[in-house]
This record gives C-alpha cells, sequence and structure tokens, in this order.
C-alpha cells in the first residue's frame, strides 16, 4: 500500500512552547489511522498543519503527492474533508441546504453535486434528517451531517478529530458504526483523534504522542503485545496465610483477590503451579488498548519498578 500522508521530523512552535518536537511517520492509503494522546499532547496541532490550516516551524508534510506550504495547499484542499470538534454547520439551515452550499463552494457543478449529494446522503442514513434545521438535531445526528458536509467533494482522505466525543455512549457506537462502514466500504483513508480506546483498537494503526513526540506507533496488537500486561486475578481459599505464596511477587488486593500482572499470559502457568495447593479460583484478564494507554502514558512501569500501585515485592522470579 502507497503512503498517502508523510510526515518528516514536523516541529511546530508556539512562542516559547515545543507544541511538536520533531514527528515522523507515515499513513497508507485507505487505511484507517488513530493519533492519540492526552490532553496538549499536540493532536490538533498536527491536524491543524496536515489540514493547511496552521503552518509548520519546520519538516515536510506530503498530503497525497502534494507538499505543504508551497503553492499545493489548494490541491491539497481537494483531498481533503475536516471534521472539527466544533461543527461548522448553519444551525438556521436544513442539512441540505448546509451540504448544498458547502459543495457549491468547492465549485462542484450541479450534476456532479447532486451525484455526490446522494452519496453522502446514503452513505451517512441522511434521509430522516435531510430536511430539518441543523439547530434541531440531536448530537449524533449533527456528527453525521458534519460528516456528509466533510466529504461533499469526495475527498480520499477524511480528517476525524475526536468526532464521538460528547455523545453519549449508544450515540456514539452509532456514529463510530457509520465511519467504519464508510471507510470500508468506500477504501477512503481515515485519519482519526480520538479518547477512546475501544475505537482505537480496530484502527490498522496507530501513532501515540506525548508532550510533543511519538512515544509508541504499530497496529494495535503490536501495541497491546508491548506496552499492556495481562493480570492473574486470585481468590485463595478461606483462612490460608498466603504470604509465603505470594513473596516473590508483586501484587495487589482489593475485595478478597489478589491481582499480580504478567509480562505475558503464559507466565500464569508457573505461578498457579506454585499457588494450586491455596487457590480457590482465579482468572486471567488480557491487556487492553486501555492498559496501552494508561501504561505508555504513567510515568512509572509496574513491571520494572517500584513505583506503581502495586505492592513493592519484586517480580524478579517470573
Ligand atoms: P491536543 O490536541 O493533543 O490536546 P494541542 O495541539 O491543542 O494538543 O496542544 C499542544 C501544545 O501546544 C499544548 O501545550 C498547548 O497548550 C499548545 N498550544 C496549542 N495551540 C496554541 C496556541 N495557539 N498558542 C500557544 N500554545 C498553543
Amino acid at each position: 500500500m502507497e503512503n498517502v500522508i508523510e510526515v518528516r521530523n514536523l516541529k511546530k512552535n508556539y512562542q516559547n512552547v515545543e507544541a511538536i518536537k520533531g514527528i515522523t511517520f507515515n499513513v497508507k492509503q485507505g487505511s484507517l489511522f488513530a493519533f492519540l494522546g492526552t490532553n496538549g499532547a499536540g493532536k490538533s496541532t498536527t491536524i491543524d498543519i496536515l489540514c493547511t490550516l496552521t503552518e509548520k516551524t519546520s519538516g515536510t508534510v506530503k498530503i497525497a503527492g502534494h507538499t505543504i506550504g508551497t503553492n499545493e495547499n489548494d490541491a491539497i484542499r481537494k483531498e481533503i474533508g475536516v471534521v472539527f470538534q466544533d461543527s461548522l454547520l448553519d444551525e438556521r439551515l436544513s442539512v441540505y441546504e448546509n451540504i448544498w452550499h458547502r459543495g457549491i463552494a468547492y465549485g462542484l457543478k450541479k450534476e456532479e453535486l447532486k451525484r455526490n449529494f446522494k452519496f453522502v446522503e446514503s452513505h451517512l442514513h441522511l434521509d430522516d434528517i435531510v430536511k430539518k434545521k441543523y439547530g434541531k438535531l440531536s448530537g449524533g445526528q449533527r456528527r453525521r451531517a458534519d460528516i456528509a458536509r466533510a466529504l461533499i467533494h469526495r475527498p480520499s482522505i477524511l480528517f476525524l478529530d475526536e468526532p464521538t466525543t460528547g455523545l453519549d455512549p449508544q450515540t456514539r457506537q452509532f456514529v463510530w458504526q457509520a465511519i467504519k462502514k464508510l471507510q470500508k466500504e468506500t477504501k477512503m483513508t481515515v485519519f482519526l483523534t480520538t479518547h477512546y480506546m475501544e475505537e482505537a483498537a480496530v484502527a490498522d494503526e496507530i501513532v501515540i504522542i506525548k508532550k510533543g513526540e511519538i512515544v509508541a506507533q504499530g497496529t494495535p496488537n503490536y501495541l497491546k503485545e508491548n506496552y499492556a500486561y495481562d493480570q492473574l486475578l486470585v481468590v485463595f481459599k478461606e483462612n490460608v496465610e498466603v504470604g509465603s505464596y505470594l513473596s516473590s511477587y508483586k501484587y495487589k488486593f482489593q475485595k478478597d483477590t489478589y491481582t499480580i500482572p504478567l509480562k505475558k499470559t503464559r507466565d500464569a502457568i508457573p505461578i498457579l503451579e506454585k499457588l494450586e495447593p491455596v487457590v480457590q479460583s482465579f482468572e486471567v484478564i488480557k491487556g487492553s488498548m486501555d492498559d496501552v494507554f494508561i501504561r505508555i502514558n504513567e510515568e512509572g512501569d509496574i513491571l520494572n519498578d517500584n513505583n506503581h500501585e502495586f505492592s513493592k515485592q519484586t517480580f524478579k522470579s517470573i
């Protein structure tokens, strides 16, 4: 697959704030790409640069073969659609009018605009809201209209800046399903920022930034294998003196249950063999994308140091 976005050593300073400190990554054509980071990490700044809205300080960015910051910015804008956290639609106009006006602003001729409108209407299931005023829509309906507006010129790359933030869980799921379906059916490249790890978990590739630098990247599986840890949950038989059994492990204790962090799932086997005489029940919980994000963003490392809520006992025998 070809790279549709190429970012090389990108830097951005705001006066004395180094918001982006030289990041390099690629986005493959047709992929779902997730760009993650806590608040202030530099996600919006990066998106704004990629969408030609903010000037970079240095580095190079290529979008669909065009170089940002040259006389190719107009060509780039034709290739991209953007949905920001704050909507740009006019509350007093209907969904249809909002989208239609946007198409005209892009210089689309009537026939093409009609064709494109049909496309966004069917892919974003607008039939029930197309005649309604934007200001009267629910949060989920607004998001669908926002995405439709961003797609009216049929861009090859869609940027979504936290598209589901602020929506209730059910609506979030509905909007997210629509985005996934759209991406699958149209093979469009989707560049997404999100706080929700379950959304990032279905991405083809994830880049995580922290304080303007890339701290991890790879497929969700790669990140889970390398950054998430599994956990062994154990409940002991009553009236058992467990201290000697647990002396060589890190663990935490909560509501009858001891939790032991594992580097990999199979590490549970020798521990369970050792604890076997005193174990009442146990469970192994696989690491998730949430764990990846937490582990990357926490300062310590529970498996390799003692600076954590887990007990300070060594982990050396695992
Ligand atoms: P995120 O989108 O990940 O929350 P941002 O890109 O908004 O992060 O911000 C990255 C850093 O740049 C933060 O330290 C933020 O305070 C700073 N920043 C963002 N925009 C500006 C601006 N216009 N002027 C000065 N500093 C800014």
